[in-house]
């Protein structure tokens, strides 16, 4: 007779179960280096987050051409709510030029920095944030909140959106739809 029962009697409504992903990696051509090409490797990485059964974020950053930086959300694994795609990023990307200031640089973002990554990209002193959906609820880049327009703020940070805005929306939408549904 079945008989349904979490053998370990802890509720596992907590953690949600991640839902497989039904989209296949983009392959950007590395000869026309545009702000398209960036974002579809950022959206590469959103991809490894949802594989990997995080909430689906990506994030690149470049200097002067070159990728200094590919992180994904990985705030479930490490069990760290500061984990998201782009802190991990401005992190890599310092290290990786040996400078805690990444002027000139500008990190892609398959979606809207929340307040704490807004205010990280200020105090990186990023040059530019490109993201592609944009977030009305949480995000500090202009769909909640300007905080890169703070008049006080001695460093000016230039964004822009909407780059691959409909897939990476989609990947977003799909996800929260298919993990409500259980699927
Ligand atoms: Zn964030």
């Amino acid at each position: 007779m079945p008989h349904k029962e979490n053998i370990s009697g802890i509720s596992l409504s907590s953690k949600k179960e991640t839902p497989p992903c039904p989209f296949e990696p983009m392959r950007p051509s590395y000869l026309l280096r545009d702000s398209s090409f960036y974002m579809k490797l950022a959206y590469n990485q959103a991809l490894k987050a949802w594989e990997e059964g995080e909430i689906p974020v990506g994030a690149v950053i470049e200097l002067g051409g070159e990728i200094i930086a590919q992180a994904h959300n990985r705030v479930e694994q490490c069990g760290d709510p500061t984990a998201h795609a782009e802190m991990i990023a401005i992190t890599q990307a310092s290290a990786k030029i040996g400078d805690w200031r990444l002027n000139g640089a500008t990190l892609y973002v398959t979606k809207e920095p929340c307040p704490m990554c807004s205010g990280a990209c200020v105090m990186s002193r990023l040059g530019k944030v490109v993201y592609a959906a944009a977030d009305v609820k949480m995000g500090f880049l202009g769909g909640a909140v300007k905080i890169h327009q703070v008049p006080t703020l001695n460093h000016r940070l230039i964004v822009e959106s909407g780059v691959l805005e409909a897939e990476c929306s989609q990947m977003l939408k799909t996800f929260f739809s298919m993990r409500r549904q259980n699927i």
